[in-house]
């Protein structure tokens, strides 16, 4: 039996063979030492002096928070990124240490309190926000200075100032009571593009904003730019430090900068087989009756759909991999269900493994394969399986 916390997937996965989970229906499977090796080639990329931050945010990309935040720093990650304030709480609960930078914005004195008895450390994107941070730290008589990130928009238009008030934000915020600048960051919107005119522009913005800093006399500790595909097209975008999320779970963030680093894959999907039948020619499959059999066939029912993380929109558009092979699934995908046709593989039986992301020899379906069937990205496919199913860590 699952206890609550690991059926709603908050707890770290349990540290055994996925194989004893007789009792699950489905699962994801999470690589750890595919997840330290990604970090360790990512690092082998940085110069000396340039730091890495794996992002955690959404429970690691659908990964797990917590194991994912500790195999990282065991393999050498400096930092951890999360985009709220639960996020970086979670963390610490589970007694990790690291530096936590939240990336995204925290407004009410809620927050602040927990930011300040948390040690996390905020994300700044305005001067008012800053300034309530300041009202709200003499509030609470904090007295040791809290790190805080000042963030500028250099063309994203999300969170931070603007790159031309660069300076006076900086000069604000260091003139505040209580906050002291740990760094000054930015976020490029179109990074993952083989054009990169953007990329450059924001990188120009980002430079220019650095000088007039500098030209007030305040010296930043730590500048930011990089995501997981500027950390692989250019190391002048290094900074010093990288904010990597998709490369820590192996996946790239664009086909062109593949060539530029060997990473695995750290998720995979697996379900069993619930009821082999087979069916007459004419029956339908699934609600709405999308698929008829044009002939008997067998099918198998598979324990996962939709609220697992399966998108209901792949229904007749994706495949499976049993017994080392590709099947196409059948109708259309329910809550906790789907079918799929078995017909070519005479020897299927209930509680057989179902590879539904992942490898199997030498085949593979990976989220890239869905998103380019959904017409959207991997991350948000991996961030999909966030909430239902048990994970199960490979060592
Ligand atoms: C999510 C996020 C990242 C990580 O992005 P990847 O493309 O997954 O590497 C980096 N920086 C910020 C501000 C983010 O919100």
């Amino acid at each position: 039996m699952l206890s609550r916390e690991q059926s709603q997937g908050v707890v770290p996965y349990e540290q055994c063979d996925p194989y004893a989970w007789f009792s699950q229906r489905a699962w994801v499977e999470i690589d750890l030492a595919a997840l330290s090796d990604n970090v360790q080639q990512l690092l082998s990329k940085l110069s000396v002096g340039t730091q890495l931050m794996a992002v955690v945010k959404a429970d690691a990309y659908g990964h797990g928070a917590v194991t994912v935040a500790q195999t990282a720093i065991a393999a050498g990650a400096n930092w951890l990124g999360v985009a709220t304030v639960p996020e970086g709480i979670q963390l610490r609960e589970a007694g990790i240490k690291s530096p936590i930078l939240v990336l995204g914005a925290t407004y009410t004195p809620e927050q602040i309190h927990a930011i300040a008895h948390w040690n996390l450390q905020p994300t700044l994107c305005s001067p008012k926000q800053a300034l309530v941070f300041a009202d709200t730290l003499e509030d609470i008589h904090y007295t040791a200075p809290l790190s805080v990130h000042i963030k500028l928009d250099t063309g994203m238009s999300r969170l931070g100032t603007s790159w031309q008030q660069a300076a006076e934000f900086v000069q604000l915020v260091q003139r505040l009571p209580r906050l002291q600048i740990a760094s000054v960051y930015s976020h490029l919107a179109t990074a993952d593009s083989e054009d990169q005119t953007i990329m450059r522009r924001q990188q120009q913005r980002f430079q220019e904003a650095i000088a007039q800093i500098a030209s007030l006399g305040i010296e930043v500790p730590c500048l930011h730019l990089a995501n997981s595909a500027a950390t692989l097209s250019d190391e002048n975008l290094h900074y010093d430090m990288v904010r990597a999320g998709l490369l820590v779970y192996g996946l790239y963030p664009a086909n062109h900068l593949r060539s530029a680093i060997a990473l695995k894959p750290v998720m995979q999907v697996k379900a069993r087989v619930t009821q082999v039948k087979t069916i007459a020619r004419g029956d339908g499959v699934s609600y709405g009756h999308q698929f008829i059999a044009p002939r008997e066939m067998t099918i198998a029912v598979v324990g996962i759909g939709y609220a697992d993380g399966v998108p209901r929109n792949l229904s007749q558009k994706m495949q499976v991999l049993i017994h080392g092979q590709f099947v196409p699934q059948i109708g259309t995908i329910t809550m906790d269900q789907l079918m799929i046709d078995i017909s070519t593989l005479p020897h299927v039986q209930e509680g057989d493994i179902v590879t539904i992301l992942g490898q199997e020899g030498d085949k593979c379906i990976s989220a890239d394969d869905w998103a380019h069937q959904l017409k959207t990205i991997s991350w948000e496919i991996l961030c999909g399986f966030k909430h239902r199913l048990p994970r199960v860590a490979i060592m």
